[in-house]
């Protein structure tokens, strides 16, 4: 088998941990696989990058970061790579251009555009053990660019999606996909699966586990996915596949927590057509992710209206109000709020799984701000000090914890 290992940040964290990360791959070897492996940079290392660059600037040429942000991932490719040489296990380290990874001009957030798999093939065919730097690629006009944070998760995938791997596996610090962040709600409860579209709404509605645009693309071609641990490498891991695949669908999958938001509240705009169109357009033209939006009954031609994006955003969101100052008698911007979500294909077919998290919410004494819902999940704002108790909460509710 051709199995492609992707070790993130904590699993490579220190040089004891890369060496943890050979005795891994040797066995896999060992049982006569064949391995490309895609290595994260050690944790911390690319928020310390970042804190470096804005020493010198608030907003450093998005390049300029590209360059500096790969070459964490470049630094652990090597080790492992050296490590394994040194006993006896051949290898080769390969930044994201010497494996062929061709992205979009999009710095900082880059997309895959193709994969060349023509120099991993060949490494493979000579026996060696292939280590990509994650959380890269080049540019046509040669430039490095990278592929947003959590990137590593996508390079795995897009490779083992290219070159026909049978088995991809992300190594991580947990061993597999829980019903909640095991560090919020300790009877969280290990999936042994769990589908394409929910991994993919609990990832984008904030579980980190496994990064959103990785599990898009692994669906799209098909890649069989696995979660699983890097500490205790023996236990089976979460597999994601195809929703057809799963026999017992459950009621409800997972409940996710995002604290990366905030509430922009616009007070009294003018209420006339096509204020709303011009808004958000505005906001996307500026890359903006907006995500719930609410608008109330307009009284007297003014009317409010309420949305949410990503802490990130701030800056760039309170330059795209200034064009609208004279249509909003007020906006304020509130950071004290998170996103709790409760995702589950059996929704579909399922009435009163939103009644139940509202209820859950109101025994708690927790205020809704704001509501969303999609065939397959129900998204709530709530005070970001109620954030735990929530998760919690809604965990008990729907009883995943048995
Ligand atoms: P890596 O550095 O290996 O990429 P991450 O820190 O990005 O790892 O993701 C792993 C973390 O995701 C876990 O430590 C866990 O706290 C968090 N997490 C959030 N939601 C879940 C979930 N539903 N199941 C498992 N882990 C989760
Ligand atoms: N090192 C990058 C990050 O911290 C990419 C990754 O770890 O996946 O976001
Ligand atoms: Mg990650």
């Amino acid at each position: 088998m051709l199995k492609v290992l992707k070790f993130g940040g904590t699993s490579v964290g220190t040089l004891d941990r890369i060496q943890n990360v050979t005795e891994i791959i040797k066995k896999i070897k060992n049982e006569g696989h064949d391995v490309i492996a895609v290595v994260s940079a050690m944790s911390g290392e690319t928020n310390k990058l970042i804190e470096y660059a804005n020493t010198f600037a608030k907003k450093p040429a998005s390049h300029e970061l590209d360059m500096l942000l790969s070459s964490g991932e470049r630094v652990t490719s090597a080790l492992l790579s050296i490590a394994l040489n040194e006993q006896g296990y051949l290898a080769t380290s390969m930044s994201g251009r010497e494996a062929g990874i061709v992205t979009d001009n999009s710095h900082t957030k880059a997309r895959i555009e193709h994969i060349d798999t023509q120099n991993m093939s060949k490494a493979i065919k000579d026996g060696k053990v292939v280590i990509v730097a994650g959380f890269q690629g080049v540019t046509k006009d040669g430039r490095i660019s990278t592929l947003g944070r959590g990137g590593s998760d996508l390079t795995a995938v897009a490779i083992a999606g290219a070159i026909k791997a049978d088995v991809c596996e992300i190594y991580t610090d947990v061993d597999g996909i829980y019903t909640t962040d095991p560090r919020i709600e300790p009877k969280a409860k290990k999936l042994d699966m769990i589908s394409y579209d929910e991994m993919l709404e609990l990832a984008s509605l904030g579980a980190k586990v496994l990064q959103n645009r990785s599990v898009e693309m692994a669906k799209k071609l098909n890649v069989n996915l696995v979660s699983r641990s890097s500490f205790t490498p023996e236990v089976e891991g979460t597999l994601i596949t195809k929703e057809e695949n799963i026999m017992e669908k459950p009621l409800v999958s997972g409940i996710a927590l995002d604290k990366n938001q905030i509430r922009v509240g616009m007070y009294k705009v003018r209420d006339i057509p096509g204020i709303a169109a011009t808004i958000f357009t505005a906001l996307a033209s500026a890359d903006i992710n907006v995500d719930m939006i609410v608008q109330t009954v307009a009284v007297d031609g003014r009317t409010d209206l309420d949305f949410t994006i990503p802490t990130n955003d701030l800056e760039t969101c309170e330059g795209v109000m200034k064009i609208f100052e004279d249509d909003v008698e007020n906006i304020d911007y509130n950071e004290d709020v998170c996103k709790v979500s409760v995702v589950g294909v059996g929704m579909k077919s399922h009435t009163g799984v939103a009644a139940k998290a509202f209820s859950a919410m109101a025994k708690e004494n927790i205020n809704i701000r704001i509501i969303s819902t999609s065939e397959i999940k129900v998204s709530m704002i709530v005070s970001e000090k109620y954030a735990e108790l929530a998760v919690r909460a809604l965990h008990d509710v729907y009883n995943l914890d048995k």
